[in-house]
């Protein structure tokens, strides 16, 4: 095991998340690595999400702050955007005062604050109390790349053009794109949030995101040119699905399961012959879609792990079965103990980036149904650049039929291509295990992050 660095043991780093599945998991990770190199970590969160979180691991302390919804979070706004502008009010005053109170107490002197790049105003207000900023991106680097032109206005909306080329990037088409460019006409508030994470980015001391170098050199190369404080951190993914560096540490650490019914349910099924399907924590397909995956599930020849969310059941078909010899239908599940169970054949998903990255770090072959956001990108560069997975199509109602997601599933489960695809899912994770071992790329910029934090910390003490 790697030796602790003794120097950076009192440095204190403040975590910043934003309140979903796929912001918290990728950050708590990072956070756990920071602690692992003796970095103190405060993780915060919204008031309405820390009581949701049934556990924190014990190394690492929890703070709130308010999104002006403390009682149901999200659920009690009446829009999205009303959800943003109020949280974008209410969080900065409250994220302020948090830096206050830690700020009092010469224990909990914070060195460095690592936001969520959702929260750019987060960056703000640590520059106000002169703490050092670094920015964590959640999503893919060509993601932010695109949101980046946007920024500097080399990408217009609403669109006029039918391909765009942007540098080190493959030829994109709109539908590739973020779903917020096509809805942009109707909803311009959805993309104006995700281009703002570059409103101010180069006042950032740092900027991690979580990917690895040999998955995104290009862009990498070139971001830094403009970016010098860009660094890659990931995959932020439990040890033991990776390196295996620590044993323990087999989940993100924020939800219990008791008793975990999907692996036992998995266990006496034989290699390969399970189709794990997951949405995420946000995707709500229509009553139609969901229908048509069902019929899908129960028609085809496979066996199927379903994760369909308490808010979504009433969507299933009716009088459909939760548990049969074929088939079984959970609220949640421990997605990464599924995805790397020898039991599943391929995973159906809609590609949001930690589902994507966790399936290519265990290497199993994807069929992407992406429901929004940055999904459709993902699902572009899992099809067309990173060859582990196809695009299931949709109709002209955007549905995907039972019929057509059958044939998909036939493709991966029964023929070579879902074999060529799997090596290729192999191939990309063992470049991913090779960047956070010791040595490895982001393993590197970790440490040379850790190190300057480390520096911070001497500063402030003499
Ligand atoms: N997840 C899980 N159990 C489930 C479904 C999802 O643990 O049953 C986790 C998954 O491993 C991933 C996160 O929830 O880390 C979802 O993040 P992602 O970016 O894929 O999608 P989002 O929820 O943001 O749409």
């Amino acid at each position: 095991m790697e030796k602790k660095s003794t120097a950076t043991r009192t440095a204190h780093c403040l975590v910043l998340a934003f309140p979903a599945h796929g912001h918290i998991n990728p950050l708590l990770q990072f956070s756990k690595l920071l602690v692992h190199q003796g970095v103190r970590v405060t993780f915060v969160t919204t008031i309405f999400h820390a009581k949701i979180m049934q556990k924190v691991p014990p190394s690492i302390a929890l703070e709130t702050i308010s999104d002006g919804f403390d009682e149901v979070g999200l659920a009690g706004a009446v829009s999205l955007k009303a959800y943003a502008e109020n949280f974008w009010e209410v969080g900065p005053l409250t994220f302020g005062k948090l830096l206050e109170k830690l700020g009092r107490s010469k224990d909990e002197h914070v060195d460095c604050v690592v936001y969520d790049s959702f929260f750019p105003w987060a960056l703000d207000v640590a520059k106000r109390f002169g703490i050092v900023g670094a920015a964590y991106l959640t999503q893919n680097m060509t993601v932010n790349s695109i949101y980046y032109h946007v920024h500097t206005g080399k990408l217009q909306v609403p669109l006029i053009q039918h391909e765009f080329s942007l540098p080190t990037l493959p030829k994109l088409q709109p539908q590739d794109l973020p779903t917020f460019f096509l809805t942009y006409e109707r909803k311009q508030f959805l993309l104006q949030y995700p281009v703002a994470q570059f409103s101010n980015i180069e006042k950032a001391d740092w900027i991690l995101c979580n990917t690895f170098y040999e998955m995104d050199k290009e862009i990498i190369d070139w971001i830094m040119e403009i970016w010098p404080k860009f660094r890659s951190i990931g995959p932020n993914i439990p040890s033991f699905f990776l390196d295996k560096q620590y044993e323990d540490d087999q989940d993100y650490g924020v939800t219990e399961f008791k008793r975990d019914e999907c692996i036992e349910w998995l266990d006496d099924k034989p290699k390969g012959s399970v189709v794990y399907v997951s949405f995420g924590s946000i995707a709500t397909f229509n009553k139609e879609q969901m229908e048509e995956i069902g019929c899908c599930l129960k028609e085809c020849s496979h066996y199927y792990l379903w994760v369909v969310r308490k808010s979504e059941e009433t969507n299933l078909p009716k009088d459909f079965e939760k548990k049969t010899e074929k088939g079984f239908v959970v609220r949640w599940c421990s997605q990464l103990k599924v995805l790397a169970h020898e039991a599943i054949g391929c995973f159906v998903t809609h590609c949001g980036w930690n589902s994507t990255l966790e399936t290519l770090c265990l290497g199993v072959p994807i069929i992407a149904i992406p429901f929004w956001s940055d999904q459709s990108t993902n699902a572009k560069l899992m099809e067309d650049v990173w060859k582990m997975g196809i695009r299931a199509p949709f109709d002209d109602k955007k549905v995907v039929r039972r019929d057509a997601l059958k044939h998909c599933i036939r493709e991966i489960m029964e023929f070579e291509k879902g074999n060529e695809m799997k090596n290729n899912a192999n191939q990309w994770r063992t470049l991913a295990i090779k960047a956070v071992k010791s040595g490895g790329s982001s393993h590197q910029n970790i440490l040379e992050f850790i190190n300057s934090l480390f520096y911070l910390e001497c500063r402030a003490r003499f």
